[in-house]
């Protein structure tokens, strides 16, 4: 069957394209607002599409359960493969668009690898193939396509058009019944039993309730306008109304919760973000009315974020969906906060991924937790997550198919698991750990007032790891001694460009102020390696972990640590500041570094500046090629921190992020044991302060084999902080130190089975 001959100037290839698609999209309103079936619909659907496209070709490709493509509509091929011909997601050049959510123009399909030939369509005299994903809500629920007989190159404009159009036909397959919505949501009868789903931990804890899936999709009824101009004002007044509400929400959040004020920022800038704006924009011109427009955009938004690899990019289009979904109620005028009187008592919110003030909508009050399919670590939504302490698994694949709404979910950050619909059993082993979880926080918590001292007397400090204002009060909430590590790069990484002087000098300000006089070790910039910063070029090192990074970079660009040293001084003026370098390997470099610090002291000086009152320099062990540097490095240095996730890396030549040499090497080694135990006596006799901040000192078993090793500062996560103080005050420091003296020798990967049994004999509590 051919295509209906073209009467009019094919779309996109008339001399005025907007005029031609208008005209196409209006003919295609009106089949929508005419009478039949969703089927008979669709039917007239691809005849106009064919007509008005000069196409031979039309086909609708509809998925239904099981990621099954099934021709439900076509003009020009064959009619009797409809709701027969079906291929699976992946299959072919129509399972291709599906599978990537993303277009495919071909002048010659048959000479493409991927072309699958179906006989029973009748389809090999066709070269010219374009098709599209069918969206919606980020999910691709079929595929359109046109072909030509004639070998054809498409255009751009006719790409964007067949797009729009898909918009349109996706409304029809999701609110026009043509699958039973039942079939798309349960993928088959096992999406009811309990099932559990690994992702990610973002955030530690455990919280349960019943599932609210993150906004259901708005639905637009009207897809296409005739007046242009009207669309257009009606989204200028959605945007200013949207600014206003943003700009509230800003003032809401305050100066209190800084952290929460820049992502917010970002998030403004975000939503004024010109290219955005000119996109609907020029999609209202096509002829899609503003909602339309807005989805039109948000949809080809979801299709690069399905192919954008990098995290920080994929955050800010994440953003941008957020906002998208904010000016589509603003456009219907509904409510945006979704804190209504509807939300469950007790809920876990399930969502793709989700922007940080998205979450902020939210009755933090009765939320216990979020699962999202996406999200990574340094996405805004877990920094937020991590202030608000709600627990957060992530990368949770295919949650929101398994999931229905008001399902009852447990999250169990801690492990990085989702058990849907669990077994009364498991509920029970959950309820029960919660339970045990408060009664020993309420226990800890009076921990707080208790010295941390060993069994046999040794004083030990214990202090925090820290990377965002957010986490500061946490020293009040423990009694810790002060801050063992401030990461200065983690409030880098959450901005869109480089802090100035000025704004670092604010941050460090803050955090001295907070520390209200206790010690706060800041390290300098320690970038590169897996802390990629999102205005900094891609090196695309071969080998990052090695290569440029921390110091290496501060000593190569002065300028930058100058201004951050500068920083630091300034903010440290008239108070103690502690300062420690990363990554440094050898004592030349610590030199260096030293002497860039010893100019901006001397620069604030000479501007009349007095500068801190005491300030004691510190360097980050963990390049083991330091440790043969120690008679040279130890008389410059006041304090030496150990960066025990580096130093197993480096130790051991094993990637800390590479899954496949999890659990390869063990932190309590007698290798690695051996060299803290070297470095504990090294610095005694130095008289220089040793303390360790790797995750080592956030577990208890491996604090216990530090304090073993004779050392007496440790600074962890917070989460830890009761934990390793409840362990130390159960320990005979002395007593295991003897102990571990026969085990250094041993030929054996770990001493951890050793330590295990020593803690459970010897009455030490690990939690
Ligand atoms: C370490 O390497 O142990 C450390 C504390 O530094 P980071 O984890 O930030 O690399
Ligand atoms: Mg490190």
């Amino acid at each position: 069957m051919s295509g209906t001959p073209a009467i009019v100037p094919e779309v996109g290839r008339s001399p005025d394209p907007a005029a031609g698609a208008r005209r196409l999209l209006a003919r295609l309103r009106d089949v929508m607002a005419g009478s039949g079936s969703a089927q008979d619909r669709l039917d007239k659907i691809v005849m106009t599409i064919a007509h008005e496209m000069a196409a031979d070709v039309c086909s609708c490709y509809v998925m239904r359960a099981g990621e099954v493509l099934e021709l439900f509509a076509t003009i020009g091929l064959n009619p009797d493969a409809v709701h027969k011909t079906r291929m699976r997601v992946g299959e072919g050049l129509i399972g291709d668009v599906a599978a990537h959510s993303r277009p495919i123009a071909l002048a010659n399909a048959p000479s493409h690898p991927n072309f699958a030939y179906r006989p029973e369509t009748g389809e090999d005299p066709f070269n010219g193939f374009l098709a599209v994903p069918i969206v919606r809500g980020g999910r691709v629920r079929g595929v359109l396509a046109i072909q030509h007989k004639d070998r054809r190159d498409y255009d751009e404009q006719e790409v964007e058009t067949l797009q729009t159009i898909a918009m349109i036909v996706a409304e029809l397959v999701v609110v026009g019944e043509l699958v039973d919505s039942r079939e798309l949501s349960v993928v088959n009868d096992l999406v009811l039993l309990p099932s559990r789903v690994e992702g990610t931990s973002l955030n530690r804890g455990v919280g349960m309730g019943v599932a609210v899936l993150h906004r259901p999709q708005l639905t637009i009824r009207q897809m296409v306008a005739d007046d242009p101009e009207a669309e257009l004002a009606r989204l200028k007044e959605a945007v200013t109304s949207m600014h206003s509400a943003i700009d509230q929400m800003l003032i809401a959040v305050g100066e209190s919760d800084s952290e929460h004020a820049e992502i917010m920022q970002t998030y403004r800038m975000v939503a004024a973000d010109r290219g955005w704006l000119n996109r609907i924009r020029e999609a209202i011109r096509s002829g899609l009315t503003a909602e339309a427009a807005v989805q039109r955009v948000q949809d080809d938004n979801s299709t690069r974020m399905a192919q954008v690899a990098d995290p920080y990019i994929r955050d800010r289009l994440l953003d941008l969906n957020d906002i998208t979904n904010r000016l589509l109620q603003h456009l219907a005028g509904k409510p945006v906060v979704a804190t209504g009187g509807t939300l469950p008592d007790e809920f876990v919110l399930v969502a793709r991924n989700l922007g940080p003030a998205e979450l902020l909508d939210y009755d933090r009050r009765r939320l216990r937790g979020l699962v999202l399919e996406e999200g990574s670590a340094y996405s805004h939504v877990a920094i937020v997550a991590r202030a608000l302490d709600i627990p957060v698994v992530g990368q949770a694949a295919d949650i929101l198919r398994r999931v229905e709404p008001l399902d009852f979910l447990i999250v169990d950050g801690d492990n990085g698991q989702v058990f849907v619909r669990p077994a009364d059993d498991i509920q029970a082993v959950f309820v029960a750990s919660l339970a045990a979880r408060q009664r020993r926080q309420a226990e800890y918590a009076k921990l707080r007032e208790l010295p941390a001292v060993t069994r046999d007397g040794q004083d030990v400090k214990l202090m925090l790891n820290c990377g965002l204002l957010i986490d500061l009060p946490h020293l009040k909430t423990t009694g810790a001694d002060g801050v063992g590590l401030y990461r200065t790069e983690i409030p880098f990484m959450v901005r869109p460009s480089y802090p100035d002087v000025a704004t670092q000098f604010e941050n460090y300000s803050k955090v001295l102020e907070e520390a209200g006089g206790l010690p706060v070790n800041f390290r300098t910039l320690d970038v590169g390696g897996d802390k990629t910063l999102p205005y900094f070029p891609e090196l695309g090192e071969e080998n990052p972990a090695l290569g440029w990074r921390a110091i290496r970079i501060g000593l190569d660009r002065p300028s930058m640590l100058r201004k951050q040293l500068r920083a630091m001084l300034m903010a440290g003026a008239g108070r103690d500041v502690r300062i420690m370098f990363p990554m440094v390997a050898t004592v030349a470099e610590f030199i260096q570094a030293r002497r860039i610090l010893d100019l901006e002291v001397k620069r604030l000086k000479d501007a009349g500046n007095p500068g801190p009152s005491a300030l004691k320099v510190g360097v980050m062990m963990e390049v083991p090629a330091l440790l043969f540097q120690l008679d040279a490095l130890l008389p410059l240095v006041d304090f030496m921190s150990v960066g025990s996730n580096d130093m197993l890396q480096y130790l051991f030549a094993s990637d800390r992020g590479n899954p496949m040499m999890n659990n390869r090497y063990d932190l309590l080694s007698p290798a690695l044991l051996r060299v803290l135990k070297m470095l504990v006596e090294k610095c005694g006799e130095a008289g220089v302060t040793l303390s360790l901040c790797g995750e080592m000192a956030s577990k208890p078993l491996d604090a216990m084999a530090l304090l073993g090793v004779g050392m007496r500062h440790l600074s962890m996560s917070a989460p830890a902080f009761f934990e390793v103080k409840s362990m130390l005050r159960s320990l005979h420091a002395g007593d295991l130190a003897a102990y571990m003296d026969q085990l250094y020798h041993l030929p054996v990967r770990s001493l951890r089975p050793y330590l295990k049994a020593y803690a459970a004999d010897h009455g030490v509590r690990l939690g």
